[in-house]
């Protein structure tokens, strides 16, 4: 075995991020109010986002934007990650492809989330901010900004979905050990909780009902904001430190990918690692395939609509023009809970639309069949998203097998699993299965939409 682990230094660390809307001939189409349907201004934001998120959420123009130093300090606690060739999981596929693998999972609280949590709460902070809320699904975000919250010195509230709550109590406690307030949604110390509540008991959640109330909570406190872990424009830009240490560390293992791959919420850690290469296609046209990997019982890139939609269940958000489901689809109950969110973010969607990048669904089985094989061969128990991407990457590689031609591929391992070994628990036992969303169900939702606009 030659090289195993391409490492950086501290002073590889970006000293700024990369903005793609920049190098974009197409821009995404704006957001837009939703009372007035007009594109929304920077300002417009300010009442939710810090001033410096709402910048950056609008910024067309800069292609590259400075990290702050404190970010990059705290940065230093786990960047840059090492990039990995997964000998082992190419041993057992037996396959002529190299596969490389960025693992995110060594951060502190093992994710990618901690990029943008980090330059978030910092952000609020210069500005004066004193209480942030925000939702977490499978508790990853809340967990990255429970630790970044306190980093900062600020007072932090997680809305935490409540089927992960219940799934997952050892994230509750990991926000908690950090110093958050961490609450099931849906709860009742909302209005828009308190209305699901009533119209349907049981219902055990999702992240658009979660963000429905963390953004009611900031916007009725005083000197609070809200944060988003996905999705949003600003959020994308935080994670592209990913993409740019693996760059570098591709060209310390001196091969170029052919393939990069990256799991699918919302779209952040598939932006952090596939952005900076997609930059080499935009401005260099050079031919690289970018594919995003989403469950297939939460299909909004491969099944979904590109539309106006909101980014939360009651309606609060900006009207972003993404590729969705419907802001009240209810997915199931899969453990990749980070994944079950309805829409994609509005660069993903344009370039989705463009035909820039491309998307596969996954089903939950085949994910957690990959998680095992890759566990058992690299040594790394992988988050129930990350496995998506894995399951994609042996695609591909099993694809290069039977042309019999080698392959250069990456993926993002955006997380690690320890948490989450419930869910492996009932993979063993034989316990879990795949859900498969109906055609109905997919055009139920969206003809809902319709009525929005
Ligand atoms: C949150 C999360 C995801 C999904 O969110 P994106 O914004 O799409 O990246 C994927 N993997 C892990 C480990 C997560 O915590």
């Amino acid at each position: 075995m030659s090289t195993k682990k391409f490492l950086l230094e501290e002073k590889d660390i970006p000293t700024a991020w990369y903005n793609i809307v920049a190098d974009m001939k197409n821009k995404p189409m704006p957001m837009l109010n939703p009372q007035t349907k007009q594109p929304m201004k920077e300002e417009d934001l300010y009442p939710l986002f810090s001033k410096a998120a709402a910048h950056q959420e609008m910024n067309t123009t800069d292609t590259w934007i400075e990290i702050p130093e404190e970010v990059r300090d705290l940065y230093k606690v786990w960047r840059p990650t090492p990039l990995v060739r997964a000998y082992g999981l190419e041993k057992a596929l037996d396959t002529p492809a190299h596969i490389y693998f960025k693992n995110e999972s060594v951060s502190p609280i093992g994710s990618h989330k901690l990029n943008s949590a980090i330059a978030q709460a910092y952000y609020c902070k210069q500005e004066g901010v004193t209480n942030i809320t925000t939702e977490t699904g499978a508790g990853q975000w809340g967990a990255a900004l429970s630790y970044a919250a306190k980093a900062f010195g600020l007072e932090l509230a997680v809305y935490m979905v409540k089927v992960s709550y219940h799934q997952k109590p050892y994230r509750r406690s990991i926000m908690q050990t950090f110093g958050a307030q961490v609450i099931a949604s849906p709860s009742m110390s909302t209005k828009a909780g308190r209305k699901i509540l009533t119209d349907t008991p049981n219902y055990q959640g999702s992240l658009g009902t979660a963000i429905s109330e963390a953004v009611e909570l900031a916007m009725q406190t005083p000197n609070c904001k809200y944060t988003l872990g996905s999705v949003m424009n600003h959020v994308m830009l935080h994670q592209t430190v990913i993409g740019l240490e693996a760059e570098k560390q591709m060209e310390m293992a001196g091969e170029y990918p052919d393939v990069v791959i990256g799991c699918f919420g919302g779209g952040s850690n598939f932006s952090g690692i596939t952005f900076p290469f997609l930059r080499h296609k935009l401005n260099e046209g050079k031919e690289i395939r970018i594919v995003a990997a989403e469950p297939a019982s939460c299909p909004k890139l491969t099944r979904g609509q590109f539309q106006y939609d909101f980014g939360d269940e009651a309606g609060y958000t900006p009207l972003i023009p993404m590729f969705t489901l419907g802001h009240n689809f209810a997915p199931a109950n899969i453990h990749a809970g980070g994944l079950r969110y309805h829409g994609a973010g509005s660069i993903v969607s344009q370039l989705l639309k463009e035909n820039l990048m491309s998307a596969v669904d996954i089903q939950q089985l085949e994910t957690f069949k990959a998680a095992t094989l890759f566990a058992q061969a690299e040594g790394i128990i992988p988050a129930p998203e990350s496995s998506h991407a894995i399951a994609a990457a042996i695609r591909e590689a099993e694809q290069a097998k039977i042309e019999g031609k080698p392959r250069t591929i990456l993926f993002n391992l955006s997380g690690h699993g320890l948490i989450d070994m419930a869910a492996y628990d009932m993979y063993i036992s034989g316990d879990l299965r795949n859900y498969e969303v109906t055609d109905e169900e997919v055009a139920r939702n969206i003809s809902e939409l319709e009525k929005i606009i």
